[in-house]
C-alpha cells in the first residue's frame, strides 16, 4: 500500500470520528445555549422576586408607622375634645395638623410602595412563560445529547480504535502532518494537486488553490510515497493521474523521470 492510499484510509475512518464529534459537540453547545438562557431567565425572576419581598417589607413596616400615627391622632382628638384652656387647646390643635399632615405623607407612600408591588407582580407573571419554554427546550436539548451518545457512542469508541490503527502504520512525521492538515481544514487533510497549465508548468492546490511550486509538483509526481504539503493551506498534496509530458512515452518510469527533473517539462 503506497503511502497515500495509507492516508485515505487513515482519512476515511478519521471524518467518521469527526463527523460524530461535530454532533456530539453541537448538542453540548445547543445544550449549555440554552442552560444559559435559562439561567438568565431564572436569574431575572429570582430579582423580581427579591425585589417583590422587599417592597413588601418596606409597606409592612410604612403601615405600622401609620397606626402610629393613627393612635397619636386619636388621643389628640380626645385631649382636644376634654380641654378647657385655650393655649393648651391651641397648641394640641396645630400638633393635630402637623401629625395630619405627616400621615397624608405617609399614606401617599404606602400608595406608591403598593403600585410598585402591584407592578412586580405583573412582571412576574409575564416571565413565567418564558422560564417554562427555557425549561423545556434546555430539557430538549439534554435529551438530544443523551440520545446521541447512546446511539454513537459505541460507534465512536470502535472508529477511534480502528484510526488509531490506521495511524500507527505511518510514521510520525507523517501522521503529525495529517492531525494538523485535519485540524486546519475541517477534516479535509488530503488534496489533489490541479494541474492548471503543464506547459506552462503551472499547478495549484485542490484544497485552497493556492499555486504550487514546480517542485511541490514535481516531488507529487514522483509517487515515491513522499511527504509533501500544501505551504498555505497544510493539506497533504496527491496526484492520482500524473500528467503525461507531450511526446513523452506513457510509461510510469518515464512519469517518475519528467517529474523529477523539471527541465523536461512542458
Ligand atoms: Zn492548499
Amino acid at each position: 500500500m503506497s503511502l497515500i492510499a495509507h492516508l485515505r484510509a487513515l482519512h476515511t475512518v478519521d471524518s467518521q470520528v469527526r463527523g460524530i464529534k461535530t454532533r456530539f459537540e453541537n448538542a453540548e453547545d445547543a445544550l449549555k445555549r440554552n442552560q444559559t438562557q435559562l439561567e438568565v431567565v431564572s436569574g431575572k425572576r429570582r430579582d423580581l422576586e427579591g425585589q417583590s419581598r422587599q417592597v413588601q417589607a418596606m409597606i409592612s413596616n410604612l403601615e405600622l408607622e401609620d397606626s402610629t400615627f393613627k393612635e397619636r391622632l386619636e388621643n389628640l382628638r380626645t385631649e382636644l375634645n376634654t380641654s378647657s384652656n385655650t393655649k393648651i387647646y391651641n397648641a394640641l390643635r396645630d400638633e393635630l395638623k402637623v401629625v395630619e399632615g405627616k400621615r397624608d405623607e405617609l399614606a401617599e407612600r404606602i400608595l406608591a410602595q403598593m403600585e410598585n408591588l402591584e407592578k412586580l407582580k405583573r412582571e412576574l407573571t409575564t416571565t413565567d412563560t418564558p422560564s417554562q419554554d427555557r425549561t423545556r427546550l434546555r430539557d430538549m436539548a439534554q435529551a438530544t445529547l443523551a440520545e446521541a451518545k447512546s446511539e454513537l457512542g459505541g460507534r465512536l469508541a470502535e472508529l477511534e480504535a480502528q484510526r488509531g490503527r490506521a495511524a500507527d502504520l505511518l510514521k510520525e512525521d507523517v501522521r503529525e502532518a495529517f492531525d494538523e492538515a485535519a485540524d486546519r481544514n475541517d477534516g479535509e487533510a488530503l488534496a489533489e494537486v490541479t494541474v492548471v497549465s503543464l506547459r506552462h508548468r503551472e499547478f495549484a492546490c485542490g484544497g485552497c488553490n493556492a499555486e504550487l511550486p514546480l517542485d511541490a509538483y514535481s516531488r507529487v509526481a514522483a509517487q515515491a510515497d513522499q511527504l509533501v504539503t500544501c505551504l498555505t493551506c497544510g493539506r497533504i498534496l496527491y496526484m492520482d493521474q500524473i500528467p503525461d509530458r507531450p511526446g513523452a512515452k506513457k510509461t510510469k518510469a518515464a512519469a517518475k523521470e519528467a517529474a523529477l527533473d523539471p527541465d523536461q517539462l512542458g
